[in-house]
């Protein structure tokens, strides 16, 4: 039974891992040479760096199981890897509180231009005048996606005493103060709107054109879920127009965002920007670590 670990691990579930009595490999391959390898694993460890596309799968004749230390699995072909019967284990919630904080996080700096305000004092400007903000007290935010992490963030904004309203097919009630509404009513009464949704073919682009022309003059635009669910161009269009006022972007459909689309969003004033670091807590890589090495050993046992 071989294990390898393609992206890495927190240091103590890797040493759990590596004591566990089975053969651990860890070394982060690139595709060509995944491929080549995979044929000798029979548990691949990833996080979201390795792409688990199509033909890696179909060249592991060994693969058992793909273990995805995290949430999202648009970085996995789960549909070809249940067609090959190989099981996908996730850990989903283990870093829920890590992008729930940060996400409030990019909202009160879009809010109060904390991003630009830094910036601008190192580079010798004292612009306070120009940054009033808005407070978030007594406003509405809509929750789109209204799972772990969605949760965590109303429960949060909800000790900042704001209306929170949240959309989610799945989700008809809550024993939360939070309003379940449909997806238009979250687009035409928030100022704020926080995605928290995974990316599929339904969530794809669910932030377009016509969704920004829906929304409230001023809105505030948070995306730490993915990048494609929201239709960058579109972003770009709304914030220099000035429709959307900020955007706290941790995300974004082309990473790392060097392409000319990418680079002129990052561009604007109003937009505060992270490197896709929603999960990067030293707490939720501890917990996403343990939590994935119990379920390989779990899974490997049976
Ligand atoms: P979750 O599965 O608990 O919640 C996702 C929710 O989205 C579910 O309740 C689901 O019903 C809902 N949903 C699905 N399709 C929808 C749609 N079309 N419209 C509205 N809601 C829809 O997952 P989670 O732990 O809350 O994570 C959410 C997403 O956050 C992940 O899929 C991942 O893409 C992203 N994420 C980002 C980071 C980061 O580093 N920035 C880290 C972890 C997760």
């Amino acid at each position: 039974m071989r294990i390898h670990v393609n992206d890495p691990l927190d240091k103590s579930a890797m040493e759990r891992l590596m004591n566990s009595g089975y053969n651990v490999t860890s070394e982060h391959l690139e595709k060509d040479e995944l491929i080549k390898e995979i044929p000798n694993i029979d548990v691949l460890v990833v996080r979201s760096a390795t792409k688990v596309t199509a033909d890696i799968i179909e060249a592991g004749k060994n693969l058992k199981i793909i273990a995805r230390a995290g949430t999202g699995l648009d970085n996995v072909d789960v549909e070809k890897a249940k067609e090959k019967g190989i099981k996908v284990i996730n850990t989903p919630g283990a870093n829920g509180i890590s992008v729930a904080e940060l996400a409030i996080g990019l909202m009160i700096s879009c809010a109060r231009h904390i991003a630009k305000g830094t910036m601008d004092l190192k580079n010798g400007e004292w612009t306070k005048k120009q940054l009033k903000g808005h407070e978030l007290y007594k406003r509405t935010v809509g929750i789109i996606g209204f799972g772990n992490i969605g949760r965590e963030v109303a429960k949060r904004l909800l000790a900042f005493d704001m209306r929170v309203l949240a959309y989610d097919p799945f989700v008809k009630e809550t024993d939360m103060n939070v309003e379940i509404v449909d997806l238009d009513t979250i687009f035409k009464e928030s100022d704020f709107i926080t995605i928290h949704v995974p990316l599929t073919n339904e969530t794809k682009h669910l932030v377009s054109k016509e969704a920004f022309e829906k929304m409230k003059d001023g809105v505030i635009l948070i995306n730490a879920a993915r990048g494609g669910v929201v239709d960058e161009e579109a972003l770009y269009n709304a914030l220099a127009s000035g429709k959307v006022y900020a955007a706290g972007l941790d995300v974004f459909e082309v990473e790392p965002p060097t392409d000319e689309l990418r680079k002129k969003l990052l561009e604007l004033p109003n937009v505060v920007a992270t490197p896709h670091i929603g999960a990067s807590t030293v707490e939720a890589q501890l917990r996403v670590g343990q939590i994935i090495v119990d379920k390989i050993l779990e899974e490997v046992k049976k």
